[in-house]
């Protein structure tokens, strides 16, 4: 009894000291941290988890009253459940391709309607009172060639200073990740799709 008392006295102590220099270190880093600007943020990878990831982003700034704005590079009869809310709350939403649809496989309207809402995106990323901009599945139209790589970088780097922009998307482009601040890539380790399992409105989309 003495003996397990002494041993749990040990670890407790074990641990507070643990913690005690985990905390140090976090304190130093915090104090580190000194930059105040917007940043960066590509979301990729196979897994699922990029576009909820982006809009809790939005969410979160529309609960403290930012100026938010969406442009999804997705065909426009997608249904999007988040979609739905934020045009409700008034944010500035933009879908790709509304009015056609991708089962034509018109490459060119395809590119038309990639550029036309690029063209939206680049007026945003000049604007100085957007807090946060989201380009939900914008790495295909990079993929695909259906923009220009280099004119996408180009107006990311010139952007607001105080504004964040949030990229999602599979198989983000290197010379992307390269200039951005922060890259999650979220891998497939089991997904419900593969055990059969129909994708759910309201969790999937
Ligand atoms: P979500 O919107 O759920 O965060 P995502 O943005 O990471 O997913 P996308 O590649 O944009 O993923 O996928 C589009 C659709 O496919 C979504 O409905 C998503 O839930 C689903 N999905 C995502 N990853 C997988 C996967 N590994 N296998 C099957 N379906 C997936
Ligand atoms: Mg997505």
């Amino acid at each position: 009894m003495t003996d397990q008392k002494d041993e749990n006295a040990r670890l407790n102590e074990e641990h507070r000291i643990r913690m005690q220099k985990t905390q140090a270190e976090v304190r130093e880093r915090v104090k580190a941290a000194q930059e105040e600007r917007g940043t960066l943020i590509v979301l990729t990878g196979d897994g699922k988890g990029k576009s909820t990831s982006g809009f809790g982003t939005v969410a979160r700034a529309v609960g403290y009253d930012m100026s938010t704005a969406v442009v999804q590079f997705v065909k426009g009869t997608w249904p999007c459940g988040e979609r739905d809310l934020l045009k409700k709350l008034g944010v500035p939403f933009h879908v790709m391709g509304t009015g056609f649809t991708w089962d034509t496989q018109d490459r060119e309207k395809d590119i038309a309607a990639a550029r036309e809402a690029w063209k939206t995106c680049a007026e945003h990323l000049q604007n100085p009172d957007l807090h946060l901009l989201l380009m939900d599945e914008l790495t295909y139209m990079l993929n695909y060639g259906y923009l220009d790589t280099d004119e996408v970088l180009s107006a990311l780097q010139a952007r607001p200073i105080n504004q964040t922009v949030v990229i999602t998307g599979r198989g983000a482009p290197q010379s992307l990740m390269d200039i951005a601040d922060t890259v999650s890539e979220v891998k497939p380790l089991k997904h419900a799709f593969e055990a059969g399992i129909k994708a759910r409105k309201g969790v999937d989309w």
